[in-house]
This record gives structure tokens, C-alpha cells and sequence, in this order.
């Protein structure tokens, strides 16, 4: 995870566009941020740079946890599921908050809400997901 450490120390931009960012990481979409950061518990909008080490460490594996069920769940390599932008596509995998406004909250059964971070629309549970 030491690269992608760098990478987050070195931008104060809020994590959601961060991750975005196809310099920092090459196919995460807009669907596997919201939920690797719903996973790993962290709000859409905290400042990438402020992120402790032990909150790196959980979104790291979430992000490896979240893609590798995608791609278990897919039954096939990852290359099938990259799309003409160069993002893994979205097959099976079991979604915590993406597209799931106003549903409850499958850890704490608070409404998820959805706002726009980086121009893009993001889903985040308010209670699990504090914005610190
Ligand atoms: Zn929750």
C-alpha cells in the first residue's frame, strides 16, 4: 500500500477525486470508489492528505477486497470487464451504497445520501461514513 500512501500524502484534494484520479489509480470507477469508501468508512470528502495511516491501511484493502469480489463474482479475468474508458466494469458485486439513496444503510440502517463530490455523483452512509 506504500504507493498509493504517497500518492494520497502528496494531494489535498478529497479522496472521492482522488481516487478518481487515473494518475494515482488506473480503472477504479465512480461505482468502486463509493463503495470501497463506504467499506473502509470513510467520507467522500475527507481530504486525501488527512487520512491517518491506519485508514489507509482498511481503504487499501477494501479497494483490493472490492475489485477482486467483482472480479470473482464475474467468473473471469479482469480484462473482460474494462470498459472503453479503461474501467473495470460492474458485474455482480453485492453494492453497499452505490445507487442506493434514501435505502437503509446495510451496516447501520441510516438512509444512504447521495451529494456530488468532483463533479460526480457520490453515495455515503452520514452515520458509518463521518466526515472528520
Ligand atoms: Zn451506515
Amino acid at each position: 500500500m506504500e504507493w498509493l500512501s504517497e500518492k494520497l500524502k502528496k494531494t489535498n484534494r478529497k479522496i472521492k477525486p482522488a481516487l478518481l484520479d487515473q494518475k494515482i489509480l488506473v480503472g477504479l470507477g465512480n461505482i468502486y470508489v463509493d463503495e470501497a469508501l463506504f467499506r473502509a468508512k470513510i467520507h467522500p470528502e475527507r481530504i486525501a492528505n488527512s487520512l491517518t495511516r491506519d485508514e489507509e491501511a482498511v481503504l487499501y484493502r477494501e479497494i483490493v477486497s472490492t475489485l477482486s469480489e467483482a472480479v470473482e463474482k464475474g467468473g473471469s479475468t479482469i480484462r473482460s470487464y474494462v470498459n472503453s474508458q479503461g474501467q473495470i466494469g460492474m458485474f455482480q458485486l453485492q453494492l453497499y451504497a452505490y445507487g442506493r439513496k434514501g435505502e437503509p444503510c446495510k451496516v447501520c440502517g441510516t438512509p444512504l445520501e447521495k451529494t456530488v463530490v468532483g463533479g460526480r455523483g457520490t453515495h455515503y452512509c452520514p452515520a458509518c461514513q463521518k466526515l472528520k
